[in-house]
């Protein structure tokens, strides 16, 4: 196996692309990769400053690494969502990324904030646990984002992630989800704008990316997302992969050409793009206004994160094995 860059002995192979790179060329594989995502869907530009939401996660540590690497600005925003353990673990890797690098990761934790967790408040809610994590994410992702004044807020979503939703949003034909399933979001409404500069590589490029850059990252799943449909997703269209490389980047490439524009029409601004999972209506489409807890955009009195809070504050915290498995 030769590298395609310089015929030296390769290190991996890309099969959807037909090509093998060295530890050298991959890494620069990986940043042209952003690079041209950036341009292309008009990310961010030079000079800008950038929120980069890190997991601790492989994808948002590359991202993270990337940006850096590519001359932007980039701070890092970590939320602590009470899941035990694997939370501890995982803020350690983002933390460790920071501090070895000299750069600012701005913590949120939402035990202390907010009185609440991801367990208590699926719980109490019975909400899936993954869309209550996902709901806290996102309301501290744009409020950290409007409050530091950031250009953009990254999120390390890949290909395969991308691609995975897409799979169950046609399959479900959630015509709004899909309208809103771009890799960019301007700014607007009261949102800050989110980009997603990893849908070019898969995840097995960002953990090859991870291990030959020497980021420490964690390795394991998160313990609540046990079970969630969008892992069966994942594994249907890494079967199809195998057997035809190309298809993940096909799938979705081929519907940001032919066919978000279709569904555009349908999109609200008012409960973000990234919902995979849920068990009650949000915000749906109508009057827009402002929260009159946080001041978040909404078409309630309270938005979804802060009726959340409302129910969840001040109650006993439930520990992960107690939180039933709905995903
Ligand atoms: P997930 O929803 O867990 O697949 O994560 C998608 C993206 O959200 C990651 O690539 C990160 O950019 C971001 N993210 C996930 N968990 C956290 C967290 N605890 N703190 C900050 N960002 C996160
Ligand atoms: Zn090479
Ligand atoms: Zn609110």
């Amino acid at each position: 196996m030769k590298c395609r860059v310089c015929r030296g002995p390769a290190v991996i192979d890309i099969r959807r692309h037909n090509a093998n790179f060295c530890q050298e060329h991959f890494l620069r594989y990986c940043r042209t990769q952003v690079e041209k995502t950036l341009k292309e869907f008009s990310m961010v530009k030079p000079g800008d400053r950038v929120l980069v939401a890190v997991s601790g996660g492989k994808d948002s540590l590359a991202v993270w690494d990337i940006l850096l690497h590519l001359g932007y600005e980039a701070t890092g925003l970590y939320v602590g969502l009470g899941l035990g353990e694997y939370y501890d673990v995982s803020g350690r890797h983002a933390r460790r990324f920071a501090e070895e690098r000299g750069l600012e990761l701005i913590e949120v934790d939402i035990r202390g904030t907010y009185d609440i967790d991801v367990p208590t408040a699926a719980s109490v809610t019975g909400r899936a646990p993954c869309s209550a994590c996902g709901l806290s994410k996102r309301h501290v992702f744009d409020q950290a984002t409007l409050a530091g004044d950031f250009d953009a807020l990254v999120t390390g979503h890949n290909l395969d992630d991308e691609a995975a939703v897409l799979f169950g949003n046609v399959l479900h034909w959630q015509s709004d989800y899909l309208g809103r399933q771009q890799p960019v979001l301007p700014a607007g409404h009261g949102f800050p704008k989110k980009v997603k500069p990893l849908v070019r590589l898969g995840e097995r490029e960002t953990a090859a990316y991870c291990v030959l850059a020497g980021i420490d990252y964690l390795v394991e799943e998160c313990p609540m997302a046990k079970g969630n449909k969008h892992l069966h997703y994942k594994a249907a269209l890494n079967l199809i992969e195998s057997e035809s490389p190309g298809s993940k980047q096909a799938f979705y490439f081929g519907f940001l050409r032919n066919a978000v524009d279709l569904f555009s029409e349908q999109r609200t601004y008012s409960e973000p793009e990234e919902q995979r999972e849920r068990t009650e209506p949000d915000d749906d489409v109508g009057m827009l206004r402002a929260c009159e807890e946080c001041g978040a955009t909404t078409n309630s009195e309270l938005c979804a994160f802060c009726r959340l809070v409302r129910s969840t504050a001040g109650t006993k915290p439930v520990p992960i094995a107690m939180t039933r498995k709905r995903n």
